[in-house]
């Protein structure tokens, strides 16, 4: 078992100046925390966190890294909160075990398969300071070499996530030796059966692989001294288990013809010529296999590492691999960005020390360029935080389904596009949304690892509004495709009604013009219109006048004898009026449903109401716009005499009652629920239900439906909740 002297010593001798007090207290935190826990093994828990102190010591991380390795589990495991950790031990370290804690939970969220990649992303994206991913890699490390005690299957669901994740992580940091032990640890626990098969099959030879290597490596330095080659050191090495497991899968071969099955790796002084110098030496010996020779030196990697490696044919006819670098590569293949701390040695704030970071972070960002979009807008941060910030997607977002779903957006995305993201119809029939159990409001930008819940209803629409809160091309195509629809379908409906008021004027039956489908047909052909509908349309969209229709229709003799405005009225024609005034019809008017209706809009100028005297026109492109008769604009259009259309307001009935529900944003206070209550029973109106909660940045949230009978009685609700203290924003939910 690791002692703490063992972490400390280890520090020390890394590290000279270190805060070994900061260890030794962030040592006895987790002690006192995790006292009496123990882990599957049976041993106390702090044994964990200890070990991964200790790997982290050794990669020669800081003390700050090595101090949050001890506390990595405290804000997941015991009752201690991070404004605990922060009042002992600061923000730097409180905000990497926030990282840490995200990170797990993530893990404990994402219970689909096949969506490794997605989950990569989102634990990389949800990483801003690199140290965060390190200590993660450390204590997935210490794990999976302590799984035994597990049961086959948890076993089996931490070896595939550490192989879909974690080992990539550490390849992409250029960790070579973390990577090649996970993958292995992996290997092992999901396939036990096969890495038994192919381990002794490796067993098997050992010894005459090592003998072999023995003397592969033997030659090799004598010959490097006959030739005057500086070199530090000479290794042998035989394949790892699951990179030979996976190209003998790969490549369909047998073990004998894996030609890295053994290598031998030559570590040289640190300059580069010494490298290709050891080459020639290597191809001097022995003969070289074509097209294995691979220069990472001239070349380096995506994550920046370097080596020479050709193979060639032994003595017996076997053949190896020789890699070839000098000792920072070495150091660079092994540690990958981990290496890159040595440079952190002085105190913060000298000059040299700042170019060094300025090295650190440059590297930090190469090593991740692949995933990164280019924010380099920082370019010379002062301290060294600054410097090991990561915005590897700063694009992107990862939210949650409540099943574990990974749901990649952009940025700014909202539960909207989320919806969308899920299926169209989830999207087309959203109601509202939770985040993380809370409702929020539907244009609430989604962050990272948020765990989103649509609420649907099978007979809800969507609005134009969403067209101002969503970001993905997807769900914007959506709504208008939607909104097209509808809008058509209004048009025909409309078009109709206005071709069959026109049609009465000229005492011709309506159902004989609409129906006759060829004359339809034909008039449509002469606008240039493909089929009825799109005649009708085009009269609902105010772009074709129905008196022209009927013009076409009965040819130019037959529509001057009946055109109302030069005939005169019949007597039957006057009574008819005179009854329908006096028992308070409108004359062949357009009845008006309500504001909302697309194709019957109230005109800006006189914003008319219920209740008022009102006129429509046709308008191009907008259909009816209703105006007050009074308003001084209709006598301009009344020029345009064709355009005008009697209209009405539809009877309100009890049925069209509407519940709105409403979305009340407040200051957290106590109260707020019972004011805008009150404030809307005032105004007399109706109140369905009305529930509180407080939202993620401590606001209070509202939801509040209220029973309305048009848009006015909503606006004057909205505005009297608006004037409540306390009360920061209202806005409309869809009806249910
Ligand atoms: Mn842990």
């Amino acid at each position: 078992m690791i002692r703490i002297d063992d972490v400390i010593e280890k520090v020390e001798q890394n590290r000279p100046n270190s805060n070994i007090d900061l260890i030794r207290r962030a040592y006895l935190f987790s002690a006192l925390h995790h006292k009496g826990q123990t882990r599957a093994s049976g041993e106390p828990y702090l044994v964990h966190p200890l070990a991964v102190a200790k790997i982290l010591a050794d990669l020669r991380l800081d003390e700050t890294s090595v101090a949050t390795g001890l506390l990595h589990d405290v804000v997941e495991d015991t009752l201690v909160d991070l404004d605990t950790i922060r009042s002992y031990f600061g923000d730097e370290i409180t905000s990497l075990v926030d990282g840490l804690t995200k990170i797990a939970q993530i893990s404990n969220l994402s219970k689909e398969k096949q969506q490794a990649e997605n989950v990569r992303k989102m634990v990389l994206a949800m990483v801003t300071d690199v140290r965060v991913v390190l200590i993660k890699l450390a204590d997935r490390l210490h794990n999976m070499r302590t799984m035994q005690f597990l049961k086959p299957e948890k076993r089996a669901r931490i070896a595939q996530e550490t192989l879909d994740i974690y080992a990539p992580i550490a390849h992409r940091l250029g960790m070579g030796k973390i990577r090649g032990e996970l993958e292995d640890l992996s290997f092992q626990n999901l396939y036990p059966a096969e890495y038994e098969r192919l381990s002794k099959e490796v067993e098997s030879r050992r010894s005459e692989l090592e003998a072999a290597l023995t003397r592969i490596t033997a030659t090799i330095e004598t010959r490097l001294k006959e030739n005057d080659v500086p070199y530090i050191e000479v290794q042998g090495r035989v394949k790892r288990l699951y990179s030979l497991w996976k190209k003998l899968k790969k490549q369909k071969i047998v073990i004998e013809q894996v030609y890295d099955l053994i290598a031998a790796r030559i570590i040289t002084e640190n300059e580069r010529k010494y490298c290709y110098l050891a080459l020639s030496v290597i191809h001097d010996t022995w003969t070289p296999v074509p097209e294995r020779f691979k220069d990472w030196i001239a070349i380096p990697r995506d994550n920046l590492y370097q080596s020479l490696h050709t193979s060639v044919i032994g003595d017996g006819g076997q053949p190896f691999e020789v890699q070839i670098r000098t000792q920072d590569m070495h150091q660079i293949a092994e540690e990958g960005v981990a290496a890159h701390w040595k440079y952190k040695e002085k105190r913060l704030g000298s000059a040299e020390d700042d170019e060094n970071l300025e090295e650190l972070r440059r590297t930090v960002e190469k090593l991740l360029l692949p995933l990164v979009e280019t924010n380099n807008e920082n370019p010379d941060s002062e301290d060294f935080i600054e410097s090991l910030k990561l915005d590897l997607f700063p694009k992107d977002v990862y939210a949650f389904t409540p099943m574990g779903k990974v749901i990649q957006l952009p940025r700014g995305a909202t539960p909207l596009d989320f919806a969308y993201a899920i299926h169209s119809e989830v999207g087309d029939t959203c109601t509202g949304a939770k985040i993380n159990s809370r409702i929020v409001p539907l244009k609430t930008e989604l962050q990272n690892g948020d765990v989103v819940e649509i609420m649907t209803t099978s007979s809800s629409r969507p609005s134009r509004d969403w067209l101002n809160y969503v970001v993905t091309s997807k769900a914007r195509n959506r709504i208008r495709h939607f909104i097209t629809e509808q809008q058509r379908s209004e048009s025909i409906d409309l078009g109709r009604k206005l071709l069959e008021k026109e049609a009465d004027r000229f005492r011709l039956s309506p159902k004989k013009l609409i129906g006759n489908d060829d004359e339809m047909k034909r008039i449509a052909n002469e606008y240039g219109l493909g089929r009825p509908e799109d005649l009708l349309a085009s009269i609902g969209y105010g772009k074709t006048l129905p008196r022209n229709v009927l013009a076409k229709y009965l040819g130019p003799e037959k529509f001057a004898e009946l055109d109302p405005d030069k005939r005169k009225e019949t007597r039957l024609e006057t009574g008819m009026r005179a009854v329908k005034k006096f028992i308070g019809l409108g004359e062949d008017a357009i009845v008006v449903k309500g504001v909302d209706n697309l194709l019957t809009t109230r005109a800006r100028c006189c914003n008319p109401i219920r209740g008022e005297e009102i006129i429509g026109y046709i308008s191009l492109g907008k259909g009816i716009v209703v105006h007050n008769k009074r308003c001084k604009n209709v006598k301009q259009l009344m020029v345009n005499r064709e355009r005008i259309v009697e209209v009405e307001w539809a009877k309100i009935e009890k049925e069209e009652i509407q519940s709105v529900r409403l979305l009340v944003t407040t200051e957290n206070r106590t109260g707020m629920l019972a004011g805008i209550t009150n404030a809307i029973a005032e105004i007399k109106t109706g109140i369905r239900d009305a529930s509180a909660s407080v939202s993620r940045d401590d606001q209070g949230l509202i939801e509040v439906t209220v029973e309305v009978f048009d848009k006015r009685h909503l606006d004057r609700v909205i505005s009297s909740v608006e004037g409540v203290p306390g009360v920061l924003a209202v806005e409309r939910m869809n009806a249910t």
